[in-house]
């Protein structure tokens, strides 16, 4: 058995809470003192047993106004899951323009979250550039001829 400290974050009170674990392979909860609601046990009892984490990064941009563009899991995923998550988000490149809300990735590393952008990323301005070039271009060739 041991003890740990937490502060409860389901609300902004931030009880602290003495928790009992069992210690194990896999940890079990048992008692927890410094609550003041049911839900501070409830949320103990998880972060004991089953950690869960909502997680924030970015991914790479391709074509984009800017290199990268922010994303975030939509629900909370197992702490242990984190690493192979990060790891899916570091793999892919999207290509602009993105909206808020545009799904990157579905269930990441086999969890039930899926990857969303939160922050817009409009197509590079360079390529318009380009193109009015070319038309200005073209436009001098028919001048010549
Ligand atoms: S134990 Fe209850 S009152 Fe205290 S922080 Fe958690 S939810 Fe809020």
């Amino acid at each position: 058995m041991s003890i740990r400290e937490y502060t409860c974050v389901v609300c902004p009170n931030g009880c602290t809470l003495k928790v009992e674990v069992k210690d194990g392979e896999k940890a079990e909860f048992v008692k927890v003192e410094g609550n003041t609601c049911k839900r501070g046990e409830s949320w103990a009892r998880q972060e004991v047993e089953n950690p869960l984490r909502t997680i924030a990064s970015s991914v790479l941009v391709s074509g984009g106004e800017f290199p990268l563009a922010s994303v975030r899991t939509d629900s909370p995923i197992p702490l242990e899951s984190i690493g192979k998550v990060m790891d899916d988000i570091r793999s892919i490149t999207m290509d602009a323009p993105l909206e808020i809300g545009d799904v990157v990735i579905e269930k990441p590393a086999g969890t039930d979250c899926r990857i969303i952008v939160t922050r817009k990323v409009k197509r590079e301005e360079k390529e318009l550039r380009l193109t009015g070039n070319c038309i200005t271009g073209e436009r001098e060739l028919l001048k010549q001829k």
